[in-house]
């Protein structure tokens, strides 16, 4: 607020501003710590094909246990991350953790399930991002293809060359790219055309009110048409209920994920539910 505000910010900070900035502080000098002293942790939330619920994969989530803070959850420390640098090792280490997990699974189901990862645009536009991705990949030995990058449309909107380059690395070395969040973003479409997405992933604000905004339903339905007709493939996030998964399924949507089937778990929860979906569905 004061940046925007330019000269005009000279005045002084009102003791909530104060407070907020130390709390910032303090958090900030928190994380730089939190790797070192393991107190991050990723949770998986299931992915499924919407039509007849067959697991395909997860979505790595971060948590961060802070003692003294308790369970942070994402929106509280990644923009924090972002503006600090910080998010280039976290995010060094998600990848990292997220693939060593993938690679355990494959052992403990005998099920190549695919690995989604998100990636925010200050870590995405590091030098050296793609070479950690192969890097990843090839220490854990997990395919190309197995690894899904979700990349809002945030990072599409300041529409550089290297964003495009990055983009089309990644697609070489065969990884899966996903636009999260989608139609949030307030951007054009026109990169759709342009950009080799696989995915679209709907966001969950729009799915929460399908059943009752007509609004929602028929943004839904929009989305579903126009990513079909493009080639890519679609997932509804946040789908709470049957109804809404119904409803997804109508409109021939590929893949659902939301506490519906399973909120986001710690690994061993994960792997139960995993065990137990099979159970259900021989
Ligand atoms: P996202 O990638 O769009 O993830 C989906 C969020 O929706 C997650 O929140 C998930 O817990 C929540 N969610 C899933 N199913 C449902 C549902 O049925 N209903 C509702 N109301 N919510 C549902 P979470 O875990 O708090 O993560 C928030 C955001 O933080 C993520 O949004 C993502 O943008 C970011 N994030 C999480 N992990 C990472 C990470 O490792 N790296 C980066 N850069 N960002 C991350
Ligand atoms: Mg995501
Ligand atoms: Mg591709
Ligand atoms: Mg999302």
């Amino acid at each position: 607020e004061a940046k925007a505000q330019g000269k005009s910010s000279y005045r002084r900070f009102s003791p909530e501003m104060k407070e907020l900035s130390l709390e910032r502080l303090q958090m900030e000098s928190r994380l730089r710590r939190a790797l070192e002293l393991n107190e991050m942790e990723l949770y998986y939330q299931p992915i499924l094909q919407a039509a007849d619920s067959h697991l395909i994969g997860a979505e790595a989530l971060i948590r961060w246990n802070n003692p003294a803070m308790g369970l942070v959850s994402p929106d509280r420390f990644i923009p924090l991350a972002e503006e600090t640098g910080m998010i280039i090792p976290i995010g060094r280490w998600v990848l990292n953790a997220a693939c060593q997990a993938n690679k355990r699974w494959e052992e403990a189901t005998g099920q190549c399930l695919s690995i989604a990862v998100n990636v925010s645009p200050r870590q995405f536009r590091d030098p050296g991002f793609v070479e950690m991705v192969q890097q990843a990949l090839s220490e854990n030995g997990i395919p190309a293809k197995r690894l899904e990058l979700e990349i809002t449309e945030r990072l599409i909107l300041d529409n550089t060359i290297e964003t495009a380059q990055i983009l089309k690395r990644l697609d070489e070395m065969g990884v899966r790219l996903s636009v999260d969040d989608f139609g949030t973003g307030f951007s054009a479409l026109g990169y759709l055309k342009s950009y080799p997405f696989d995915t679209l992933k709907i966001d969950k604000s729009f799915v929460r009110d399908v059943m009752t905004e007509q609004e929602d339903a028929a943004l839904v339905k929009a989305i579903i048409n126009m990513a079909h007709s493009l080639s890519l493939e679609v997932i509804a996030e946040g789908v709470e209920d049957s109804d809404q998964l119904q409803f997804l399924r109508e409109q021939g949507c590929d893949f659902a994920q939301g506490y519906f089937y399973s909120r986001p778990a710690p690994e061993a929860d994960f792997l139960l539910w995993v065990a137990g979906h099979q159970q259900a569905t021989v």
